[in-house]
């Protein structure tokens, strides 16, 4: 199956978990997680309709900006950012899905700053309360926003909230983390609708995405469905 034929067959599949909960299928977007796959997969998944590329390795973006990867849409970064990594990213992606600390948002705002811009950031809850993952915990992300719309002044703009749940056993088995994680975003929705951008709640990957979307994900972020199986390389 070609990257075309794969997005194809993944928009029927949202499009059906969307009507089957009512849902319009124009409110949830597929990102692309293509790393570790090259500058033509990425240029195949946009030239297929794809409506954004997510990057998880700063260097591996870097690399493919410069070989214009992405060019035709919008790329965001979705992998663990470190905060000395930070000004490789801020400027160059609409939208960073992975702040897992006030440290790191602290970061990218003074980044934004210098650079005369406002960087749009989502952020991510450790719904599992798993030590191996990054993240906020789900009863901090109130005030985590609401301290930022308190500052009188801020270069980064909430859009919304990300969600890595744990690795499924069994299907379905992470629905209550999704349920969990809509329940969050709407609590937060009313702090953030100044925005006039729509608000994001990204959650869903290649195995459990119409879970996620029944549960009410916005945007879906799908790499192996898409792209087939990543090969790491040996070490
Ligand atoms: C790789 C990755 C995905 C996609 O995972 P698949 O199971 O291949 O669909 C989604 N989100 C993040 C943050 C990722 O790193």
């Amino acid at each position: 199956m070609s990257i075309a034929e794969n997005i194809a067959a993944i928009r029927t599949r949202m499009r059906n978990a969307a009507m089957a909960s009512g849902r319009d299928p124009a409110e949830i977007l597929l990102c692309g997680a293509s790393k570790m796959n090259d500058a033509q997969a990425c240029r195949d998944a946009i030239a297929a309709g794809i409506d954004c590329l997510g990057e998880n390795r700063v260097q591996e973006m870097t690399r493919k900006l410069s070989e214009n990867a992405y060019e035709g849409a919008p790329l965001h970064f979705i992998g663990v950012l470190q905060k000395n990594k930070v000004r490789q990213v801020v400027g160059n992606v609409d939208l960073i899905h992975s702040v897992d600390s006030m440290g790191l948002l602290d970061e990218i705002d003074k980044r934004a700053g210098m650079m005369g811009l406002t960087q749009k950031i989502l952020l991510e809850v450790n719904v599992g309360g798993e030590d191996s993952k990054s993240g906020f915990s789900p009863d901090e992300i109130r005030g985590v926003v609401e301290t930022v719309l308190a500052r009188k002044e801020s270069h980064v703009q909430i859009q919304g909230l990300m969600a890595i749940p744990p690795a499924a056993d069994a299907p379905g088995a992470n629905r209550p983390y999704f349920l969990q994680m809509h329940n969050l975003f709407v609590d937060i929705t009313p702090l953030l609708l100044h925005n006039n951008d729509k608000l994001t709640l990204s959650m869903g990957m290649s195995g459990d995405f119409e879970d996620a979307i029944a549960a009410g994900s916005t945007m879906i972020r799908v790499g192996t469905a898409i792209f087939g199986a990543r090969h790491y390389p040996a070490v």
